[in-house]
């Protein structure tokens, strides 16, 4: 049974919690059969796990608030938070090379949702992202225990968010390939 990583239901958890009347209509994590016909993070491993969730660039607030967000994330990655791997985002994509320095994105430019790759290192890992930063501390201390409601036991295996009905990563229809070194 597929199930998407420790680290990627956490975030998405986050972000629900900070915009309760965020969209999800571009929102998914597993792929679809297009997808399984190549390289994608957004399919299962071996073991079922994927690495991969697209958050829709609506995030019922100003339209830049998506921008606002990814770049939280990118920092919070920056700072050394290596369970991201990867981010694409509006025709830009940021990773380890160049420091998490913006890249132009060659592929599908992502504008209806953001992707986000993890590293193995989110597999069992569902600690909190400190996406504030410095400012955060308290935060980050009584937050940790934000996502806990998952069964340990893995008894629920495909958390859907609150609203959430789509399974299928769009990415099927926009190239979300997983990133090559
Ligand atoms: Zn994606």
């Amino acid at each position: 049974m597929p199930k998407l990583c420790k680290a990627g239901q956490q975030l998405r958890e986050q972000i629900d919690d900070l915009y309760i009347e965020r969209s999800r209509k571009s929102d998914g994590w597993i792929g679809d059969s297009r997808h399984s016909a190549r390289k994608s993070d957004h399919n299962p491993d071996e073991n079922g796990v994927v690495r991969a969730i697209d958050i829709t660039s609506d995030l019922g607030s100003h339209p830049e608030e998506a921008h606002a967000l990814v770049e939280k994330i990118r920092k919070c990655a920056k700072r050394g938070d290596k369970r991201i791997k990867y981010l694409i985002f509006d025709g830009r994509i940021s990773s380890p090379i160049l420091n998490w320095k913006w890249r132009k994105y060659k592929g599908n430019p992502h504008r209806h949702h953001f992707h986000i790759s993890f590293t193995t290192l989110g597999d069992k890992d569902g600690s909190w992202f400190n996406l504030e930063g410095d400012n955060n501390e308290r935060i980050e201390k009584d937050g940790g225990n934000v996502g806990e409601d998952f069964p340990r036991d893995g008894s629920i295996n495909i958390p859907l968010g609150r609203s959430s009905t789509r399974l299928h990563s769009q990415c099927g229809t926009c190239e979300c390939v997983a990133f090559r070194d």
